[in-house]
């Protein structure tokens, strides 16, 4: 059977092909008014006093660990359970990850797991937070337990747009936040990415860092009326500017954000009415409300006790026209990770527990009801056995 319903799929319903026009019409086609226009647009959304777009998420978070002065045998704190991105980065500084289990409902980051790690760890820099699947982590305690012991906090947001906790957007917590635009990400622009913060000078770091340590951006280059020529170098700099092509694909997904993140809102009501009780299931833990939630993933766990194994299930699911992921395999599972750092699965107990079962289940604005309900009756009838 062709797959019916694919495990992604990309919403470019608004205003995506107008805005790319105008880039067309404008015949610039790099870092230009548009990337300006989603900075703002963006820091504007959820609050933040800085934004830098750049080409991906993963460059956002280089770029974060450089601006707080990350380097060579220094020591960061990151969960197992995300994907290597978040750990890479890193090693691009020479510094070395030093990783923590997670929730295994939540798959996040608790302020007794980050105490643990700490008091464990006492040379830490930073510590890295992962909001998994678009709900955020529990930044009103984190961030003092972080901030008493002088630890910098940097959050890996590529799920987490448009995301909240008590009340605050997710990119308004720690001292920088990194978000992603990749294509399968809340909203996208093809690859690309966005980082804010509330410090001018980590801000102003990031933002020469990005365009190859050159003290102003390009456009200001050619567009000041004063000595347009002239530059400095100040630093080695990295090329992670984003183009206003992909940029401009990103103002239109912006606008339409939270409509797309109701749709899979609606996605994951409807998983949760369905699938509520369904034996060997674990269902993913809810520790913010609905609509404070982004709802990129919707990841369960299939018990042991399950009649089939999870690679068994995924295949299952195949058979009768349904995509299906896996979020993740953890790190420490890796082997470059797993023989650099000596890693043994038994100092991961809920991360080992959730990666032995985990699936992710289809969850994009398109995915219609009875697509949920296809899936849902799908998945019942493997567990039952019919
Ligand atoms: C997708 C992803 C990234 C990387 O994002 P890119 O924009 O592709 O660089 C980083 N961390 C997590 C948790 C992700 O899911």
């Amino acid at each position: 059977m062709p797959l019916k319903i694919p495990f992604a799929k990309v919403d470019c319903s608004g205003n995506e092909l107008k805005y790319i026009q105008e880039v067309l019409n404008s015949g610039w086609m790099t870092t230009a008014g548009k990337t300006q226009l989603l900075e703002k647009k963006f820091s504007e959304y959820i609050g933040s006093k800085f934004a830098c777009a750049v080409n991906s998420c993963t460059a956002a978070l280089h770029l974060a660990l450089e601006a707080i002065g990350i380097g060579p045998e220094d020591k960061v704190l990151v969960p197992s359970m995300t994907f290597t991105a978040s750990a890479e980065i890193i090693r691009y500084l020479g510094a070395d990850p030093v990783f923590y289990d997670v929730d295994y409902a939540t798959r996040l980051a608790t302020p007794d797991i980050l105490k643990d790690a700490l008091s464990h760890h006492p040379g830490i820099k930073a510590v890295m937070i992962v909001h998994f699947g678009g709900q955020a982590a529990d930044m009103d305690a984190i961030l003092p337990l972080c901030r008493s012991r002088g630890v910098r906090i940097i959050e890996d947001a590529a799920h987490a747009f448009p995301s909240r906790r008590s009340g605050k957007w997710i990119g308004t917590f720690g001292d920088i936040t990194c978000f992603s635009f990749y294509a399968n990400k809340t909203i996208t622009t093809g690859e690309g990415g966005m980082l804010v913060t509330d410090d001018e000078t980590l801000f102003k770091r990031c933002k020469v860092m990005r365009l190859h340590g050159i003290d102003r951006d390009i456009w200001n280059r050619f567009t000041t009326d004063e000595s347009t020529w002239e530059y400095d170098v100040v630093a080695p700099g990295f090329k992670y500017n984003l183009a206003d092509l992909n940029a401009a694909v990103g103002l239109a997904q912006l606008e339409r954000a939270e409509t797309m993140r109701k749709a899979r809102q609606r996605c994951a009501a409807k998983y949760f009415e369905l699938l509520r009780d369904c034996p060997h299931l674990d269902l993913p833990g809810l520790e913010v409300a609905m609509e404070d939630h982004a709802w990129h993933l919707f990841p369960v766990v299939l018990r042991s006790s399950a009649p089939v194994s999870r690679n068994r299930m995924i295949e299952l699911l195949f058979e009768r026209g349904i995509g299906t992921s896996v979020h993740y395999k953890p790190l420490h599972r890796m082997s470059y990770y797993r023989e650099r750092y000596g890693l043994q699965p038994e100092a991961f107990p809920n991360t080992e527990r959730i990666w032995q079962g985990t699936f992710t289940l289809p969850i994009y604005p398109s995915l219609r009801t009875e697509d949920v309900e296809y899936i849902s009756e799908t998945l019942r009838a493997i567990l039952s056995g019919t």
